[in-house]
């Protein structure tokens, strides 16, 4: 990350995997693919696949870290040992600690949880096979669980990564992308809203670079809100 690829990864304006830098892989979404828990669902980016569940809005033990007058959010974010070609070595990580935070902050403007004071919402992202783009598939399938959980939102949220290869920018790294970019950004937001809920950033862009490479993520940030909306909506088509 924030180095220039080793390799050439943009031959005549497209990608290794024959996309054109401004396209996405193929996303998948399916909601409901857990039975036992309040909400779920699965997204595919290409070769990238997170399954999200949500348990609660349930009482929140130990008491100590009860909010009287809300409740709160919880969430993990667990790369599988099987899910990257070399073995991940099972367990927490600094980095799965750091994204568990991020993810839960990225949701946290959406959320409308003082209905439930002293209980909480436990959240788990599950990626089951990681090819780039982990952490914003985790958040666009938490986002349709949340939502199939009945959770109180002010907006949904889509998330998705733009980056940088021999001065073009690329939307929804893959892993080898990812491995080789001289920049990478996960952007987060409530698109309905046009809030910003997470960003981050490894490498370097000129201002005018960042303000352009945003600019493309809201695009893609709106594309993935569509296909989200409309997941949720053929799966509760005839509810009321
Ligand atoms: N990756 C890996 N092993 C790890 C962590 C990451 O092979 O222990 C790969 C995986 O394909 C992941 C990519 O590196 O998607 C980029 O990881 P990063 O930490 O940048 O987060 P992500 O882009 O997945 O949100």
């Amino acid at each position: 990350m924030g180095k220039k690829a080793d390799k050439e990864l943009i031959i005549g304006g497209i990608r290794t995997d024959q996309r054109l830098p401004d396209q996405m892989r193929d996303v998948e979404m399916e909601v409901g693919v857990i039975t036992s828990s309040n909400g779920s669902a699965k997204v595919s980016f290409g070769k990238t696949t997170a399954i999200a569940s949500v348990h609660g809005p349930r009482s929140l033990f130990p008491k100590f870290l009860q909010e009287s007058t809300t409740g709160i959010m919880r969430c993990r974010y667990n790369m599988a040992p099987f899910s990257v070609d070399d073995r991940k070595s099972p367990g927490p990580d600094r980095r799965s600690t750091e994204l568990s935070k991020v993810i839960r902050q990225s949701f946290q403007p959406t959320l409308m949880l003082e209905d439930y004071p002293k209980a909480t919402v436990d959240t788990f992202i599950e990626v089951i096979e990681a090819d780039g783009s982990t952490r914003v598939t985790g958040i666009n399938a938490l986002s349709l669980a949340l939502a199939s959980a009945g959770i109180p939102m002010k907006d949904l949220v889509a998330a998705c990564s733009v980056g940088k290869i021999d001065d073009t920018l690329i939307v929804d790294l893959n892993g080898l992308e990812d491995n080789n970019s001289e920049s990478d950004v996960a952007v987060a937001m409530m698109p309905r809203k046009n809030i910003v809920t997470l960003l981050q950033m490894d490498g370097v862009l000129t201002k005018e670079e960042f303000m352009t490479l945003l600019n493309t993520a809201k695009k893609s940030c709106n594309k993935i809100f569509e296909q989200q909306q409309a997941t949720l909506m053929e799966k509760y088509k005839g509810d009321e």
